[in-house]
């Protein structure tokens, strides 16, 4: 199937799904409590609203006088008092629009502040699950464009719905002031003009929510494509990128012409209903002289013209609503994500570091499978254990249980003979310094990387220090402004080994009783492998470690290796017990080993113990 129809296909299955009516009505009242924390400013920003849509109406109204006071009567004591009048109702007119306008914008912008910050703390509590399974463009579209949609229903289109609405209804007063039966036509087509709304309302909102869920993939596919760049030029990826892209943005137009399109007609059919009742109105005016003044039919007329466009609004509004809706149940969605569990008590400064599995059993989801089974484990506090064995056997799934980065395990994990799950997570994660394979840095100074997440008062000496244990000390000096450089988004300026270095000097900063290294050497050149075999041998001291290595050259004096393999502990020993065995581990050791020393296709026939 071509890459086109695949991205067609599943936005279209994601368009499918209906929210019902009372969920709508649930979201905008969910949406409506947001607003209402600013209850002052939103008070203020209706009445000004009101009573620009009440001036707007009184001045349709002010024709009647106008004509018959003024160019008729000649009333001199009218006509004297008129530019005074005038000016009077423009500057009431400006000043309650802007206190409408102002007000209810700050109210919206408010409100988007609010949501960000909800979805912003909630994705720092949100369990490892919930990012296996989205998208960064998922998340970053919730946060950057669904939030300005429901801005967008709360402030715009609600100063446009109340200010409409009440300019109507001061239409209709002046209209039927003036005349109740040429008025009373109005309410005939009224019914149509509902249906109509209404309709076009529920088409809306379907497409909205198609348009939102393009938008998300979208994101993706662009920040796919910007951070993945060299990897795209070099595999000749941009042809692909490009019809994926392509086929997404023209599904999106597709779907904002549908849109609009429904839009458009919408209007121009409210329209033609409300010119029948003027045609009407024309027609019986003049046929009826008598009953009504020149200015008296000079203001129903302006009244009836003027009611057009606050009508064909108000149908339009429902769009942005409707939008805004559709933006508001995504986020919500998102918020009422179960957040990581966090029920323990147990809080400890500092672990002695004595971590023990007991018959752990996980899968990362109920239908997945098995990944670890039956895992028995005891690391005695400031021992070394290391984890060997092939990829995908599940060493990191292993060591990822004991920040519980996941917990529907079976089975217990305990550190200093008490369970994972009864520490508090702010605690438990105390205890652990992590330096794993994909080192993340954050686009700022060196010397905030190093000392990332400590409290302010971390000296320069103190960050110093700890980059010289990590042998990062070295090319920091060499760096155009030292600590201060800024490294990049992802530390894009620095080596892969740097990164690494500067990865191992923050957790020697941070000098908690437990580490854990996930392949923190893996993919270096030989020199930078030294240094930093050298600095984990200094950071290893003193404290439990769990090293996943790559290498087994950088293990052999572990207390204890443990080999994995289809997610069961296969072997238990040290360097030179498991290499006697001669069994995983020797087969493992023995196979590097001849890497190293330049494999030969005949030592790959001397070695048929290893299978792949
Ligand atoms: P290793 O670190 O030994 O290479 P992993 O622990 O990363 O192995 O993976 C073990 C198994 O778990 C693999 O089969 C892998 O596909 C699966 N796995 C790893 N991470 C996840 C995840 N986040 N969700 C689902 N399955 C996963
Ligand atoms: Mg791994």
């Amino acid at each position: 199937m071509k890459p086109n129809k695949q991205v067609t296909k599943a936005l279209a299955e994601q368009s499918k799904k209906k929210v019902p009516a009372n969920v709508v009505l649930k979201t905008y009242k969910r949406i409506l409590g947001y607003v209402k924390r600013h209850w002052v400013f939103f008070i203020i920003g209706i009445i000004g609203t009101i009573l620009s849509a009440g001036i707007d109406a009184g001045l349709t109204w002010s024709l009647k006088p106008l004509l018959d006071k003024g160019f008729i009567d000649h009333n001199q004591q009218f006509i004297s008092l008129l530019p005074f009048m005038v000016l009077a109702a423009f500057f009431l007119r400006g000043f309650a629009s802007f206190l409408s306008g102002f007000f209810i914008q700050s109210v919206g912008r408010n409100v988007v502040m609010q949501l960000r910050k909800e979805i912003f703390d909630k994705l720092l509590l949100l369990p490892s699950r919930y990012y296996d399974k989205s998208t960064t463009g998922e998340i970053l579209s919730k946060l950057i464009y669904n939030v300005d949609q429901v801005s967008a229903a709360s402030a715009s289109s609600l100063i446009m719905v109340v200010r409409e609405s009440f300019f109507i209804i001061g239409l209709l007063i002046v209209m039927f002031s003036i005349s109740w039966r040429l008025s009373s036509l109005f309410f005939l087509v009224a019914p149509f003009i509902a249906i109509t709304a209404s309709y076009s309302s529920s088409k809306m909102r379907r497409y909205g929510r198609r348009l939102q869920n393009g938008m998300g993939d979208l994101t993706q596919i662009a920040e796919e494509a910007i951070s993945g760049y060299k990897v795209i030029r070099t595999f000749g990826g941009g042809e692909y990128e490009r019809d994926k892209f392509y086929s997404l943005v023209k599904h999106n137009r597709r779907r904002e012409m549908q849109l609009i399109a429904t839009n458009q007609l919408a209007s121009p059919i409210v329209q033609l209903i409300v010119s029948v009742i003027i045609a009407i109105t024309i027609y019986m005016s003049i046929t009826s002289v008598g009953t009504i003044t020149a200015g008296g039919f000079a203001s129903i007329l302006a009244a009836m013209l003027a009611i057009i466009k606050p009508l064909k609004n108000i149908t339009n509004v429902n769009n942005v609503i409707q939008r805004g809706v559709v933006g508001a149940e995504g986020i919500f969605e998102l918020l009422d994500k179960p957040e990581e569990i966090d029920q323990g008590k147990h809080t400890i400064d500092r672990v002695k570091g004595l971590v023990e599995y007991r018959q752990v059993n996980f899968a990362y989801d109920e239908k997945e499978k098995t990944v670890l089974h039956d895992i028995n484990l005891l690391v005695e506090p400031r021992q070394t254990v290391a984890i060997v064995g092939k990829s995908g056997g599940g060493k990191t799934t292993l060591v990822s249980l004991l920040p519980r980065f996941y917990d529907n395990y079976q089975g217990e994990i305990l550190i200093d003979s008490v369970n994972v799950k009864d520490f508090t997570l702010e605690n438990l994660r105390h205890q652990f310094a992590l330096v794993s394979q994909h080192v993340t840095l954050f686009n700022d100074t060196v010397a905030k990387n190093i000392a990332y997440g400590k409290a302010t008062d971390v000296s320069l000496a103190e960050i110093t220090a700890a980059a010289k244990t990590a042998h990062a000390l070295e090319f920091i000096k060499d760096l155009p402004d030292g600590f201060d450089t800024i490294i990049g988004e992802g530390g894009v300026l620095l080596s892969g080994g740097q990164r690494q270095r500067l990865a191992l000097a923050r957790a020697v900063l941070k000098n908690a009783p437990i580490l854990i290294l996930d392949e923190a050497t893996s993919a270096l050149d030989s020199e930078s492998e030294l240094y930093i075999q050298d600095a984990m041998q200094r950071l290893m001291k003193d404290r439990t470690t769990l090293v996943i290595a790559h290498r087994l050259s950088t293990i052999e004096n572990a207390d204890k290796i443990i080999v994995v393999e289809q997610g069961r502990i296969v072997e238990v020993g040290t360097h030179k017990e498991l290499l006697k065995l001669g069994k995983h581990y020797a087969k493992l050791y023995h196979m590097q080993f001849k890497e190293k020393n330049f494999l030969k296709p005949e030592d790959i026939q001397a070695t048929p113990a290893y299978e792949t």
